[in-house]
């Protein structure tokens, strides 16, 4: 069996890391309601404050060492490796830029809007793993470029990254899920339409209705946490009857 999945902000709201909008929840604030998203996530706010939107991503990077997987990561690795165990395959496509994927155990997450952990050179291109902050003053260890260096994030107006890969495994799917995704940021909302149009089964796991829950045949409504180790039993189960 191959399965896409594709996750969001809200995989990863059990962990304690802010979601991007507002949940249900009226106690947590969405992250960019407490930063505008035109100053923190495009390029044209980057260019006017980059002093801003480094202190913004070295928050957000800092705070990765205060946050844990949660079940809903691990119970996807684990679905991983059991298809894998029988020849199929658990591709995951993910929008979020912190790495609780790799820490719950999976392997070859496509993170389509880059990585915190990840830092691209603006001059030169070259892109390197990093965890520490990024200032003005930060120098490309390539080019030796000051201020060259920029966090590798696919901000609005952005191409997202690994399109056609993304494209060619939900071809080759038989299931596609989506979890924790308001549906509202393209090209990422738009999979479930194109999975529909290819013939494939749908699911989405979500605390609310999302922007995209009618073109989905199944949707679950609950928190991640909960409802995905379900699901994958399920799966997992149905696999070894
Ligand atoms: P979003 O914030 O727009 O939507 C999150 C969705 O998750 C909402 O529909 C909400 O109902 C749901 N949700 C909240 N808690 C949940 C839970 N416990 N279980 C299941 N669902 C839950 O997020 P998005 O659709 O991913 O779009 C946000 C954009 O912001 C992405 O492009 C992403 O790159 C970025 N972002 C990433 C992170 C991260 O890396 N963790 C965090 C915030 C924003």
């Amino acid at each position: 069996m191959n399965i896409v999945v594709l996750t969001g902000a809200g995989i990863s709201a059990e962990s304690g890391v802010d979601t991007f909008r507002a949940s249900s929840d009226p106690k947590r604030m969405g992250l960019w309601e407490q930063y505008p998203v035109e100053q923190v996530a495009t390029p044209e706010g980057f260019a006017a404050d980059p002093v801003l939107v480094h202190h913004f991503y070295n928050l957000r990077r800092q705070a990765l060492a205060t946050v844990e997987p949660n079940p809903a990561h691990f119970a996807l690795a684990e679905l991983q490796k059991g298809l894998a165990a029988n020849g199929g395959c658990l591709t995951i496509v993910t929008q979020n830029v912190d790495d609780l994927h790799e820490r719950g155990g999976a392997k070859d997450v496509i993170h389509m809007h880059g990585e915190l952990t990840s830092t691209l050179c603006s001059a030169c291109g070259w892109r390197w793993h990093n965890l520490d902050d990024l200032s003005v003053e930060s120098v490309c260890p390539s080019c030796q470029t000051r201020g060259g260096p920029r966090p590798d994030i696919v901000w609005f107006g952005e191409m997202p990254y690994h399109m056609d890969t993304i494209e060619a495994h939900i071809k080759a799917c038989s299931l596609f899920v989506s979890i924790g995704t308001s549906g509202a940021v393209y090209p990422a909302a738009g999979y479930v339409q194109m999975a529909r149009a290819l013939g494939k089964q749908t699911l989405e796991i979500n605390l609310d209705a999302s922007d995209g829950s009618h073109f989905f045949h199944e949707s679950r409504r609950g928190k991640a946490g909960t409802l995905v180790p379900e699901w994958v039993d399920e799966i997992l189960g149905a696999r070894d009857a």
